[in-house]
């Protein structure tokens, strides 16, 4: 099923993550749904808070890359309760969008890898080492988790030229082609 998007000024978005319990039914349902809504959206990422709800869950699909990047990694997962444990390596800059964000995309600098500790959604916990931009999508997404989105973290200068922009989406000026929850 295809939930409506929350857009930046929608609450929910800042909200602090509560984690999910894994062995509940309704994760699966709930999974399937992110999914849809990502793929409805042409997203490469989506996490809960975009569909209005705090909690410790989100998916990626990082096919959506193929075009540009044909060696990309394709990797179309859940995590369930996720924990970064780390961030290291060079510093990477990559042009990032957001479907909470629409009409915005900046280059974003994090480290190129990251340590991962979650739950798939059939209740297996893993730990791994990813790079490249698996690892972008994931901490984009985790920043979600963690009550942020990617222009927190551009430079002052940055987060002013797109002050205007910013306020237009959380205002309902922007209309995306796909469904959206206005904010109240
Ligand atoms: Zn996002």
């Amino acid at each position: 099923m295809i939930l409506p998007i929350c857009l930046y000024g929608n609450p929910v978005l800042r909200k602090q993550t509560k984690e999910v319990e894994v062995s509940k039914d309704e994760l699966k349902q709930f999974v399937a749904d992110l999914f849809d809504t990502m793929d409805n959206a042409n997203g490469v990422g989506l996490a809960a808070p975009q569909v209005g709800r705090a909690e410790r869950v989100f998916v990626i699909d990082t096919a959506g890359f193929k075009e540009t990047y044909p060696n990309v990694e394709v990797r179309r997962e859940a995590f369930v309760n996720p924990y970064i444990i780390e961030e290291f390596g060079e510093d990477f800059t990559f042009h990032e969008g957001c479907l909470s964000l629409p009409e915005i995309g900046e280059d974003v600098v994090r480290k190129s890898s990251v340590r991962i500790q979650y739950t798939t959604v059939d209740g297996e916990e893993r730990e791994e080492v990813v790079s490249g931009l698996v690892a972008r999508v994931i901490q984009h997404e985790y920043d979600h988790l963690e009550g942020q989105v990617f222009t927190d973290r551009l430079s002052s200068l940055k987060k002013m030229i797109l002050k205007r922009k910013l306020s237009d989406i959380a205002t309902g000026r922007v209309r995306p082609a796909y469904k959206t929850k206005p904010n109240k």
